[in-house]
């Protein structure tokens, strides 16, 4: 048995942190497995608990293979350079974690364009995408090909792509011939928001990413999957870009119960965020910008004469933590570590602060 302390540790500091769902720690089931996992030299193929995970993923996914990787950026990064060549044009929606939160990984890495489209959206829009894929038959020494497509799911901004959007995006890639990834961090999320099996959101494209150390409570990890080939050409990337860990079984172990045991009740995550949105509705001004459709909740704070800023910092004085506004809204993200009363300790505290900063 693992001792008390050990226990208590486990998501003792982030009941009230609605900052991330990346905040969450490791369950102490992920304790115990991660004590107890069988591990290997993953490097050469000999880590068991790494093999059972990207079989296990792959499974989930509904494709060939899967690769256990450092982080989601490092999931994203080998799916680009397993399926680009140098100087292919890469098309993505303006506001996607590769564009927005990747520090440019992608021209250093892969040497690719990245080209921006749907800039008004959260997601990339079929529409945008049919005028911009570059037609394979015009040799025309100015033009670029089009090497990737890459879509988000659910996306870094809340929302989820509607499965319609995804068959029209993958229909117009398949005119060309061109390859699709979708960066699924919170794939899991957007599968219970659209009441649809991974496998039924995967299918949508050749290559797949999920991060186990979100809302899933792992500590580290993604996987990509997607055909054999391409897994074994990002395996390679992987090494190349530092990636190869040893006996990373003790955090895949981790990854395993994430995937059994997290996985099942994230939906119990949309709920919370839903109860949050309902409790900041009854605020005077506040200003829901849309009904939440994951783990995330925006606040608008237009009717207010306070800063995301003093918010933050007065809530942290009752040890409740958020991150400060964007263009000023506010994000709220739930999680397996935010309770229904965390929820209330949070509109709670936030009420005086907005109701005496109400704009006249
Ligand atoms: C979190 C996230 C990632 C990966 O982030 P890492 O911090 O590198 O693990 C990728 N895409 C989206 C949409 C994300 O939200």
């Amino acid at each position: 048995m693992l001792n008390k302390n050990l226990q208590k540790q486990s998501g003792a500091s982030n009941k009230k942190d609605f900052r991330s769902d990346t905040v969450t720690q490791p369950t102490q089931a992920m304790r115990e497995a991660m004590y107890r996992a069988e591990v290997g030299d993953d490097v050469i193929g000999e880590d068991p608990s790494v093999n059972a995970l990207q079989e296990y993923s792959a499974e989930l996914l509904g494709k060939e293979a899967a690769l256990f990787v450092p982080s989601g950026t490092m999931g994203n990064q080998c799916a680009i350079l397993s399926q680009t060549n140098s100087g292919n044009e890469v098309l993505l929606a303006e506001r996607c974690h590769i564009i927005q939160h990747e520090a440019g990984a992608a021209a250093l890495l892969s040497r690719v364009q990245l080209r921006t489209l749907s800039a008004n959206s959260t997601h990339l829009q079929a529409k945008d995408l049919r005028t911009r894929i570059r037609d394979k038959n015009i040799k025309d020494v100015h033009y670029p090909q089009t090497g990737l497509i890459c879509v988000e799911q659910a996306t870094a901004d809340g929302t989820v792509v509607p499965i319609e959007e995804l068959a029209a995006i993958q229909a117009i890639a398949k005119t060309q011939s061109v390859p699709i990834h979708m960066d699924g961090a919170r794939l899991f999320n957007a599968a219970v928001a659209l009441n649809k099996e991974p496998r039924e959101l995967s299918v949508f494209a050749n290559t797949v990413s999920f991060c186990l150390s979100k809302g899933l409570c792992a500590p580290v990890g993604s996987v990509l999957a997607g055909t054999k080939a391409i897994i074994d050409r990002a395996r390679g990337f992987r090494k190349i870009l530092g990636g190869g860990m040893r006996q990373a079984g003790f955090l895949a172990a981790a990854g395993m119960v994430a995937l059994k045991e997290i996985r099942p009740n994230l939906k119990a995550d949309h709920d919370k965020a839903t109860l949050l949105a309902e409790r900041l509705r009854e605020i005077p001004g506040a200003v829901i910008p849309f009904a939440p459709q994951i783990n995330m909740v925006f606040l608008s704070l237009e009717n207010y004469n306070i800063s995301g800023h003093d918010i933050m910092n007065a809530l942290r004085d009752k040890h409740i933590y958020i991150y400060p506004d964007e263009d000023g809204v506010l994000r709220f993200v739930t999680h397996h570590y935010i309770s229904e009363e965390g929820i209330h300790l949070l509109v709670d505290a936030l009420r005086p602060l907005l109701e005496a900063n109400l704009k006249a």
